[in-house]
């Protein structure tokens, strides 16, 4: 999950999301409408018998603010919640497993705030099965032909690993930047990213508009 706002527990149970697939969190920085449903969350993980650790990655100070309500309200937790805390002045790697790692983006905001990027790993080819029929390859050999191994037959025939995969799906990569201004040092860090989350308020020139719209909404509420 990335950041907990008040409705976080409703969006997830909205989108059908199981709450036990849910490990880690990654918290943009600490403003209310970014952290304020994990007390509720976590409680609510509780309450549903949790017993896997999670883990809630940070900025620094989450853990000082987020200890003691959950000392106060989260006495008896099933489960245990491990707070990891970083600096969101450089990029760091703060998370990586076999099919994911996600790097913080520093961005500029009132407060230390970072960004996330998650880029997914290559995966291993694809196996054709007709050919590995037709080729008569054995069950142990498959997991180095999908790692892009060739085939070698008992007549010492090569056969090779084009002829036995198809390519996995490209690596994809996500960007998320909330809440920021604009902050041209992240660009060659996002280049590229298949999906892009970006902060996009009025821009000074359409400052005059804006007055115009809120005014206009006013005075409808009024009405
Ligand atoms: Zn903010």
């Amino acid at each position: 999950m990335i950041d907990c706002g008040e409705g976080a527990q409703m969006q997830l149970r909205k989108s059908r999301l199981k709450f036990s697939r849910l490990n880690h969190v990654f918290i943009s920085h600490l403003h209310g409408d970014h952290c304020f449903g994990l007390l509720g969350l976590i409680s609510t993980l509780g309450l549903l018998g949790r017993t896997a650790d999670l883990h809630i990655h940070s900025p620094h100070g989450l853990e000082e603010l987020f200890g003691p309500m959950l000392a106060f309200f989260c006495k008896n937790l099933t489960y245990k919640v491990f707070f990891h805390e970083f600096d969101t002045k450089e990029p760091l790697l703060i998370y990586d497993d076999r099919s994911v790692s996600v790097t913080t983006i520093p961005l500029r905001h009132r407060v230390p705030c970072c960004g996330f990027l998650f880029e997914e790993k290559p995966r291993p080819n694809h196996i054709i099965r007709e050919m590995i029929d037709f080729y008569q390859v054995p069950v142990y050999e498959l997991n180095r032909i999908k790692n892009g191994a060739d085939f070698v037959n008992p007549e010492g025939e090569v056969i090779p690993n084009e002829r036995l995969t198809r390519p996995s799906e490209p690596v994809r990569k996500y960007a998320y930047c909330s809440d920021t201004s604009f902050y041209q040092k992240i660009v060659e860090q996002i280049k590229g990213v298949d999906l892009l989350f970006h902060e996009a308020t009025f821009a000074q020139t359409e400052k005059r508009e804006l007055k115009r719209r809120i005014t206009a909404r006013l005075l409808k509420q009024e009405k």
